[in-house]
Formats: C-alpha cells, sequence, structure tokens
C-alpha cells in the first residue's frame, strides 16, 4: 500500500501550528535552527510539506511542497493548512502523536498509568496513552476538549 500520510516540516516560526498538527495526529518536523537549504532537503527525503512564513522558501525548488502561511493567527494558520493540503476529518486522528517528541503514543493500561497521572484524572479516566521517548502520559481531558472546540471553529 502506498504510503500517504501526509507529514509536514515547519521553518523556526511556526512552532505553534507544528504542535496543533501534532494535535490532529500528524507527523509534522520541527527545530529552531533549520536553514532553509536544510529544510527543503529533509521536506524532499521523507515527502513532508513544508510549512513557512518566509516566502523565500517557495523559490528554491518547482518539485518541493511548500505551503506559504499568510496569517499570524493561530487559527488561520491551521484552517490554511487544512484547506491548502486537503485535510478532512477522517484523516484527524487526535492525540495519536507526543506533542513535544512527535513519535507516536502507545496504548498504555490504567494500572500502569497509577502514579504517573494526577489522581483525579486516575479516577475519572480509563484510556491513556505514553509517549515511549519522553515518557509523558496522555489523556482525553482538558486539552481534548480545548482542541475539539477549536476544531469545530475551523472545519465547517
Ligand atoms: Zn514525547
Amino acid at each position: 500500500m502506498p504510503d500517504t500520510a501526509l507529514r509536514f516540516i515547519c521553518d523556526s516560526m511556526l512552532g505553534r501550528l507544528a504542535k496543533s498538527l501534532r494535535m490532529l495526529g500528524f507527523d509534522t518536523l520541527y527545530t529552531h535552527c533549520l536553514t532553509p537549504q536544510q529544510l527543503v532537503q529533509l521536506s524532499m527525503e521523507q515527502q513532508r510539506i513544508i510549512l513557512t512564513r518566509r516566502s523565500a522558501c517557495m523559490q528554491s525548488s518547482p518539485t518541493v511542497s511548500c505551503i506559504y502561511i499568510r496569517s499570524n493567527d493561530p487559527d488561520e494558520q491551521l484552517r490554511q493548512v487544512i484547506a491548502a493540503s486537503g485535510i478532512v476529518k477522517a484523516l484527524i486522528r487526535p492525540f495519536t502523536i507526543c506533542l513535544s517528541c512527535n513519535v507516536p503514543l502507545t496504548g498504555l493500561a490504567k494500572e500502569a498509568a497509577a502514579g504517573r497521572v494526577p489522581d483525579y484524572v486516575f479516577t475519572t479516566v480509563d484510556n491513556f496513552a505514553a509517549c515511549n521517548a519522553c515518557g509523558r502520559v496522555y489523556w482525553k481531558g482538558t486539552h481534548y476538549a480545548n482542541m475539539e472546540d477549536r476544531m469545530k471553529k475551523i472545519m465547517v
């Protein structure tokens, strides 16, 4: 089966956008110190769509997929990426990627979450996931509800 998953790489000005895309389950590279050349190189090697606030990147190569982000507003930025890259609801898999490490989360048994999450969370939540790289534990809590509200406004 061909790998058709959407992957992104953000320039250094788009850290918030990178986190939003990870939150929606999209593999999104973001580091502070990439040169425009490295951005293009990684984009080609790993078939990532470049998201950039710098228009210069657009001219670097006609074969690179690149979305020039126009707005400073985080919701507007996300709306633009969703429209330009063809993201539909069925492609969104919220909270499947670590927001810090950009690696897939793995399911965590409730017993294993004991002591790793606040007590009130442990008693009210049954499904957990964890990042094997940084150890952070995720669950459908306030962040999740906030993200769902935000997506309702963005994907109309
Ligand atoms: Zn992590």
